[in-house]
């Protein structure tokens, strides 16, 4: 089988297209052949060497959807014919998150000696190889069926943004009636971010970059929008959230925006980080999370549930993806370069298995 390979950390331009050999999938595992792979943010980071561990050479690929075509030993839970999500975690199924349904904080997955901060690092292309090939292995336990009403292209934006914005939402459980703040609103998960957000009844401020993405992130819900590279996002949400700031912020960007999305926080206001994009580090007032009584929320990727109910969300049609563009397999370094442009709207697919 074909595969995108790497075998020196570094810039995408050590990707290869090669002929892999695929091993029968072990007890518990799967094999799957891939359909679409999407294009994130982890895909960079482990082909860049962040993850200094990774045995080498590695496919990348944390987010793939497919058909499961062979089985391992003792799984029982999928067929072959089924299609399949498969959810972009290691995680052990028994420690006390994975049975409480909180796979992505699993104890077993994390390495505190690798990563002593990181938990992320669980993700699927850092553990095993990822789906930016023909055909993949995967853990059985791993797998989400999809149901017929749903196509591969689409159900290819699930398993990593959808499933991380759903997981976000549940995070600052939104009473409805609240006004939410999404910074970064037209990446993956901020597009999914925002329909979320409107289904739990609030109004939300989406910030863009610029004015060619307004109708767009309307047609996705927004209620009111503002691009950052003209307007001050502080200041506009407070105008907008009628003077006294907004209940939630929703900020992947990290440290460029971290000010401006707290400061734009009403009293008893969550702010929620679901990554740092721009920078890890900030400054911050206690004297200001303190006195408003603001919380400070972590959220990372989410659980199988989330996963099963972004799937439910989509094939019923109460979120849809909202994809940038879907490049063929072997064009496959010309979606990371697209993945990397500023002002894209939305998921940046490859077609694999899929005609
Ligand atoms: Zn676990």
């Amino acid at each position: 089988m074909k595969a995108w390979r790497f075998s020196e950390f570094g810039g995408i331009d050590r990707l290869h297209l090669e002929t892999a050999n695929i091993r029968d999938p072990g007890p518990g595992e799967v094999k799957i052949s891939v359909a679409y792979a999407a294009i994130n943010h982890v895909d960079r980071l482990v082909i860049g060497g962040r993850l200094k561990w990774v045995p080498l050479p590695r496919i990348p690929g944390a987010e793939y959807v497919g058909t499961v075509v062979q089985r391992g030993e003792g799984v029982e839970d999928c067929s072959v014919g089924d299609r399949v999500a498969v959810f972009p975690k290691m995680f052990c199924g028994r420690c006390r998150f994975c049975t409480t349904g909180q796979e992505s904080v699993c104890l077993e997955a994390w390495n505190p000696e690798r990563a002593p901060v990181d938990l992320s690092t669980n993700m699927l292309p850092s553990s095993m190889d990822g789906g930016w090939a023909e055909e993949a292995i995967a853990p059985a336990r791993n797998l989400v069926p999809l149901p017929d009403s749903i196509g591969f292209r689409e159900a290819a934006c699930l398993p990593l943004s959808a499933m991380t914005a759903h997981h976000i939402v549940k995070r600052v459980s939104p009473v409805a009636g609240s006004t939410a703040l999404v910074m970064g609103a037209t990446g993956g998960v901020g597009a999914f971010a925002v329909q979320l957000l409107k289904l739990a009844g609030c109004t939300v401020i989406a910030v863009v970059n610029n004015k060619s993405q307004e109708q767009a992130i309307r047609d996705m819900g927004a209620d009111h929008v503002i691009p950052r590279t003209t307007s001050p996002v502080k200041e506009e949400a407070i105008r907008m959230s009628g003077g006294y700031g907004v209940d939630i912020v929703v900020d992947s960007l990290g440290q460029t925006t971290f000010a401006s999305s707290v400061g734009s926080l009403a009293p008893c206001g969550k702010y929620v980080t679901a990554g740092t994009l721009t920078g890890p580090v900030s400054e911050l007032s206690l004297m200001l999370v303190y006195s408003r009584q603001l919380q400070i929320i972590g959220s990372t990727t989410g659980s199988k549930k989330d996963l099963r109910a972004v799937i439910e969300l989509a094939a019923s049609g109460k979120i849809r993806a909202v994809i940038s563009s879907t490049f063929d397999f072997d064009r496959l370094p010309d979606a990371v370069e697209n993945y990397m442009l500023q002002g894209r709207m939305g998921k940046v697919l490859v077609r694999i298995g899929e005609p």
